[in-house]
């Protein structure tokens, strides 16, 4: 029978071992792949299929790539969902005894992947390890470019998915029952996921994975004391993690227990909603939160700045700490600009650690790295000047690691090349033997000059020279007439007609220097390029723990500069549950539109007769970026930074939650109102009364009688401080709903001013007291390009609508009395529109100019010459003018 060849049997040996994987198996300059892996490789990668001999009847099928471009081949396979193997030489071929030796040096998989070029600088690459026992969900997470490494766990699964979207890793790997929220995370997201058999998630053997990992005896010394289960994830991720990189790791050097509590809680779709740092339709960096606020001058503070948006914190202190920092550079524009300046050279810290510890740093990477430590003193200097708690802790614990700064100047070239294969690597004067390798490449003619005019001396002989053939290499030649004064220690090795040729002890010395010395020097330079990385390997921590400082400082000058440059103000903070914000704005919006545009609004919440604000007003108008500016400002506030409003006290929430229009989970293959239900639902079960809840018309998605009384209970219920009473922004469409204003403590009517203009409307943007009483759908579909005659019918079909008045069965006053509120309701609606027109002059002002019936005020009001009045006559006139608005 037909055998393997014995490369192709090492071949299947380790795809058996690795049969997950697409094996890239080294063969010379290429990586090969063999039978089903070169099937699917060729097709994936539009490569071409060819065969090879492997012993058996038929060809293997085989394609390659070549090895030096390989990355980019490996991170296609990569995005498309591979894992892949890569298969190296590990003995030397030349002492080979047969086959060479070849092993997996390393998987890569998408969490794990380490190419620069496929990495996004401003965003961390996670793996992220969920494992399940009992309905315990232990969660790890590690990023290995950067050594970042968090855990916790929680008890619900939706807490899961929420640590999921706040980290958005690209891998997942898994272990437990619950395949619900798996399948719900895949709903949700693109990535890899991975199951893991029973034995990754042994206690023993986790526990044991990182107390060696970290060098610990105790769990307790990590803070991992009382999370068993994040325990399992964290060790279970290590595992994996060895087994993939197949290095020490060491430069993941501690781990961070977190409780999810620490944190602003933000569920999936309110992230989305918010835009924080994709937008929801075209998931684009432009027009998110993060587009506006990061302004960051590494790619470490981008990515901090990230994590910061990502979980904004709930501790006053903690805030404050924030906040009193910010303010401090945002009023010193000298040490700020200066700061960022300083900056702007540093490269990313983090990752070049990581390749350090990699091994794959190369030279300019050891370059890049000291320019970047070179700022450090300089950083440090302009800091001393800081004063705020923050600052000055920053300051402290900023380690200028000069002493890996000055071996780098000593050991490296200045301008290296990108790899060590031709040596120029290593500085005149750091080792000497390496001077004296280069002395001998360079100055070897020279010597050699310098030995034949010594000689020539010594013996007194004219014509001897030294010379080179490959044969014997230098030689010295003397001719026949002066072969009497040929000195004792000459030893002769060839005779020629006219000459004789020699060698001495010290000809063959220098003969060696010379010849050897460039391969020697290229093997030297190599390995103490080698050994200066390894040492600087061995200052991890520190230079980690300088890399976060760098960044904390760049994210702290970024948001001192956006809130200098776009206005914004310091908040002020409570946590006794109200909120009060001045001419707030929307951070993005104000962005997108010409400047100066944008109309400041006012909000006022808290936890007595201001709880919910129900908000009415026609499409278009703005309710939406009104809602969700709040929601920006408090998250803003909340991450540390100044936000934008002529003053804004902010409560701190526990979570905000947003339910806001259409959902993109349409994919999960559940019907609109389904997952809108859905979203109520996660938020009515889960709210507090130091929540903010944005709610953009509930129960829109079905019938108008269901939809009212569905928005209609979410309302009581929410606004009943037994069971939620938190603060919550409502925009409907169902006018009916204002009517509860006065019905239910807490709950006050908001309405989007705009104007009529004949057939058209103004949008103002204004809210102001009061409910709207017009949907202006019709102008809104005009104003959006809808067909005239489309247009016309429609008219017509509301006016006769409105005489048939379909929405009778909406019988407010019936679900009133449903209810069982106490009063006369039918008189209290109107006790409530009356003290609405009574209350407030803006809404007084705008029925004015709103109202069709109104035309005569409105004459009145233009033909009036204000001017030329007396005071007393105006006044006479504003009476006459609100009498007339009042008999209406
Ligand atoms: P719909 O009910 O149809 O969802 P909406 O009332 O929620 O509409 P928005 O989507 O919030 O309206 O706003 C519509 C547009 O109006 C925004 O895209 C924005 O350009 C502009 N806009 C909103 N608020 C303001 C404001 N305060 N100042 C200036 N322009 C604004």
């Amino acid at each position: 029978m037909a055998k393997l060849t014995p490369m192709m049997q090492q071949y299947m040996d380790l795809k058996q071992k690795y049969n997950d994987c697409i094996l890239f198996y080294r063969l010379g300059d290429f990586y090969e792949m063999f039978f089903e892996d070169a099937i699917k490789v060729s097709k994936e990668l539009e490569i071409t299929l060819t065969g090879r001999q492997c012993g058996m009847e038929e060809k293997a099928p085989m394609c390659g790539v070549p090895h030096h471009a390989s990355e980019g081949y490996i991170d296609r396979l990569i995005k498309k969902g591979y894992k892949v193997a890569i298969c190296e030489q590990v003995e030397d071929a030349n002492v080979a005894k047969g086959i060479v030796k070849r092993d997996v040096v390393r998987i890569v998989t998408p969490g794990t992947n380490v190419n620069p070029q496929s990495l996004e600088e401003d965003k961390n690459n996670y793996i992220l390890c969920i494992c399940e026992q009992n309905l315990l969900y232990g969660i790890s997470v590690a990023d290995i470019t950067t050594g970042d490494f968090f855990t916790t766990q929680v008890t619900d699964s939706k807490n899961v998915l929420d640590e999921v979207m706040k980290f958005s890793p690209s891998e997942i790997i898994f272990y437990g029952k619950d395949n619900e929220i798996i399948s719900d995370i895949k709903d949700r997201l693109v990535l890899t996921i991975n199951e893991l058999e029973d034995w990754y998630v042994d206690k023993y053997s986790c526990e044991d994975k990182i107390k060696t990992h970290f060098g610990v005896k105790v769990l307790e010394g990590l803070g991992l004391g009382d999370m068993p289960q994040g325990v399992i994830a964290s060790g279970a991720l290590l595992q994996y993690l060895y087994e993939t990189q197949k290095n020490s790791l060491s430069h993941l050097t501690n781990i961070i227990p977190y409780q999810t509590a620490e944190f602003m809680m933000l569920d999936s779709s309110t992230r989305r909603n918010l835009e924080l740092v994709e937008t929801l339709r075209e998931k684009e960096r432009k027009g998110s939160l993060i587009w506006v606020l990061d302004k960051t001058k590494t790619a470490m503070g981008a990515r901090l700045l990230r994590t910061w948006i990502e979980q904004p914190l709930v501790s006053k202190e903690a805030i404050t700490h924030r906040l009193e920092t910010v303010n401090e550079l945002k009023d010193s524009p000298m040490v700020r600009e200066e700061l960022r300046e300083l900056l702007h050279p540093v490269y990313d810290l983090e990752r070049l650690m990581g390749r350090i510890s990699y091994g794959t740093a190369n030279p300019r990477d050891l370059i890049a790295f000291k320019k970047s430590l070179e700022m450090l003193p300089h950083i440090k200097n302009v800091l001393d000047s800081t004063n705020t708690p923050l600052a000055k802790k920053l300051f402290n614990q900023l380690d200028e690691l000069q002493d890996v700064c000055q071996l780098i100047d000593r050991s490296i070239i200045d301008e290296p090349p990108v790899s060590t294969k031709d040596g120029n690597v290593i500085k005149e004067n750091f080792n000497e033997e390496v001077d004296t390798l280069r002395k001998a490449t360079t100055e070897g003619k020279q010597w050699l000059a310098e030995l034949e005019s010594k000689e020539k001396q010594a013996t007194g002989i004219k014509s001897l020279k030294i010379k080179f053939n490959k044969v014997f290499g230098y030689y010295i030649e003397v001719t026949k007439s002066y072969l009497d004064m040929v000195p004792d220690n000459y030893i002769r090795k060839q005779t020629m007609t006219n000459a004789e040729r020699y060698i001495t002890e010290e000809l063959k010395v220098m003969e060696e220097t010379i010849l050897g010395a460039q391969d020697k020097v290229i093997v030297l330079e190599h390995n103490l390029f080698n050994e200066i990385r390894e040492n600087i390997g061995k200052e991890v921590k520190r230079i980690k723990q300088t890399a976060k400082i760098i960044a904390t400082i760049d994210v702290l000058s970024s948001l001192a500069f956006v809130a200098e440059r776009n206005g914004y103000t310091k908040p002020e903070l409570n946590t006794e549950g109200y909120l009060d914000i001045k001419d707030g704005r929307h951070p993005v919006v104000e962005k997108m539109i010409d400047s100066d545009l944008f109309i400041a609004n006012d909000t006022k919440l808290d936890e007595e007769d201001n709880r919910v604000a129900i908000i009415t007003g026609p499409n278009m108008a703005g309710k939406s970026t009104y809602m969700r500016q709040v929601a920006q400002i408090v998250l803003m506030a909340q991450i540390g930074s100044f936000v934008p409003a002529s003053s804004a006290n902010i409560s701190i929430v526990d979570r905000i939650f947003t339910r806001v229009g259409a959902s993109d989970d349409l994919a999960s293959g559940q019907s609109t109102f389904m997952v809108e239900m859905t979203e109520v639902a996660n938020i009515l079960r889960n709210a507090t009364k130091n929540s903010l809840l944005i709610l953009d018309e509930i129960g829109r998605g079905t019938s108008t009688f269901d939809g009212l009384s569905i928005a209609w209970s979410v309302v009581e219920y929410i606004s009943d401080n037994e069971k939620i009473g938190a603060k919550t922004l409502f925009a409907t469409h169902y006018h009916e709903l204002t009517e509860l204003e006065g019905k239910i403590d807490g709950v006050n009517n908001y309405c989007i001013a705009v104007k009529e203009n004949g057939d058209d409307i103004i949008f103002l943007r204004k809210i102001i007291k009061g409910g709207a009483d017009n949907s202006y759908g019709i102008q809104v579909a005009k104003l959006a390009g809808v067909p005239d005659d489309v247009i016309e019918r429609a008219k017509e079909l509301v006016d006769e609508l409105s005489e048939a008045d379909i929405t009778k069965h909406v019988d407010v006053t019936e679900m009133l009395d449903k209810k069982s509120l106490k009063e006369d309701t039918q008189n209290s609606i109107e006790e409530s529109t009356k003290q609405v027109k009574k209350e407030d002059d803006i809404m007084l002002q705008l029925n004015l100019f709103d109202s069709q019936d109104d035309n005569e005020v409105i004459k009145e009001l233009e033909s009036m010459n204000v001017i030329e009045m007396t005071p007393m006559e105006a006044m006479n006139k504003l009476f006459e003018l609100q009498k007339m608005v009042n008999k209406k």
